[in-house]
């Protein structure tokens, strides 16, 4: 009772303007309190009743600070379950089962019923080709000829500007320094290993120690420590050509009584709709990205496991190729240029999500470093995969429609009860 009261005091001194509803924490030097304190002075301003936000199993003294300024509570969002989907990955080797969170009716059924075809077909093989994650400043100078010789110099003086990056991390290795002018303004695009974090806070860090170093030695301004040619969370050419996170791709042949059986199709037809659809109708449309859905499936997968859900535009961005093989099996791949992942740091450490890390059996930090991560990203490919396929094969047999009717609009579970 006095509890109630003292909380009703500090509410009344926020709804006064005397209190900050961010000075909460910090005053009441508990922030799981502050969390409750914010969520009624809300309740009380605007008039309404938040009974459902405050349910969370989350531990506010964990998080913020970390992961978030001012909660009131948490969301939440249905989690589903597909798989099982046998990989061959060089780190994900097995059968995982994946957790999907999402709103979308028929989404978690359709990546199920790409998984059952994959894996009644021996499996997907994944591949990683790149794995980096990359900061760009941009340097103003004076003109284009000390435009030149900041370039020259930071190549010159390399391994100097390694060390300053580096003493500001154990994980993150400095690979290289990428150089581009526009008339006296140059970007020098860092490019970093992180290990098993996504590492954007941690190159950020690291490029901002190697940026005052380059300004201390040549006098060049740093303008901005992000000069947007990184390129992060914006759609790029950029990332298409030369990577960003991990380069992955994932393939597999299906067979022609599998695709018949699971999919209901034939391995001509979804050819000829991956090309008129994926390639040419993305040609037409000037689009970036020649798939069905990845976004679909990368944003499941991000929201479940703690990615930084702002990074599915560049990590949605790929190719989807299929042809007939073996006399008429199916081949079909996915390439993804800019899929960035990690299973430490950003909201991996959240409850929930925690333990869906541990669905796939990627929770933390890998053995050696950046095993990890790869392994997660070996698993997204593949699942992206799953979902590409099971879509081209609705689209290909005229199933869609009627599929995002059932499942998407309570209608199974009405005819069932009828
Ligand atoms: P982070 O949580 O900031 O850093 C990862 C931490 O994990 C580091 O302290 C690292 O150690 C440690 N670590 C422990 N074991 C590791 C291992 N095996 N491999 C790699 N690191 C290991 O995460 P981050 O991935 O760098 O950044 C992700 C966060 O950045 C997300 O919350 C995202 O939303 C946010 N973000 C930031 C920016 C920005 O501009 N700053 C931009 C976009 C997104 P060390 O300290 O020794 O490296």
């Amino acid at each position: 009772m006095k509890a109630k009261k003292e909380l009703e005091k500090i509410v009344n001194k926020v709804l006064k303007g005397e209190i900050k509803l961010h000075e909460l924490d910090e005053i009441l030097g508990n922030s799981n309190i502050a969390v409750l304190v914010r969520r009624l002075s809300i309740e009380k301003m605007l008039n309404i009743q938040l009974p459902n936000i405050g349910f969370t199993t989350i531990d506010w003294n964990e998080v913020v600070g970390r992961n978030i300024e001012n909660p009131i509570g948490a969301v939440q969002i249905p989690v589903g379950i597909a798989g099982p989907l046998k990989i061959h990955g060089n780190y994900a080797k097995g059968e995982f089962y994946i957790p999907l969170a999402t709103s979308e009716g028929a989404l978690v059924a359709s990546v199920n019923r790409g998984c059952k075809a994959i894996t009644l077909s021996g499996g997907a093989k994944v591949k990683i080709l790149s794995d980096t994650m990359s900061r760009a400043p941009i340097f103003k100078t004076p003109s284009i000829d000390e435009a030149l010789k900041l370039v020259k110099w930071v190549r010159e003086h390399f391994n100097e500007v390694k060390v300053e990056a580096e003493s500001t991390t154990r994980y993150g290795k400095l690979l290289r320094i990428d150089s581009f002018i526009i008339g006296n303004n140059v970007w020098l695009r860092f490019i970093y290993s992180t290990g098993d974090a996504m590492g954007m806070n941690m190159v950020t860090i690291a490029t901002d120690k190697a940026c005052k170093y380059i300004e201390e030695k040549l006098g060049f301004k740093c303008v901005s420590l992000s000069g947007n040619l990184c390129v992060d969370k914006k759609p790029s050419l950029m990332n298409m050509l030369f990577g960003r996170g991990k380069t992955v791709v994932a393939e597999a042949v299906i067979k022609e009584n599998v695709v018949k059986e699971v999919l209901k199709t034939s391995p001509e037809d979804l050819v000829d709709v991956n090309l008129r659809k994926n390639l040419l109708g993305s040609a037409r449309a000037g689009s970036l990205s020649f798939n069905a859905h990845y976004a679909n499936i990368v944003a499941a997968i991000f929201v479940a496991t703690g990615q930084d859900v702002a990074q599915v535009v560049e990590s949605s961005m790929g190719y989807t190729w299929a042809e007939i093989v073996n006399n008429n099996d199916l081949y079909i791949s996915v390439t993804l240029p800019s899929l960035e992942v990690g299973t430490v740091g950003g909201g991996t450490r959240l409850p929930t999500q925690r333990e869906t890390l541990q669905i796939l059996g990627v929770y933390g930090p890998g053995n050696p470093p950046g095993a990890n991560a790869k392994k997660f990203a070996e698993i997204v490919a593949a699942v992206i995969l799953a979902g590409e396929l099971s879509l081209l094969a609705a689209l290909s047999a005229g199933h869609l429609a009627e599929a995002h009717r059932r499942l998407g609009r309570g209608l199974s579970k009405k005819s069932k009860k009828q």
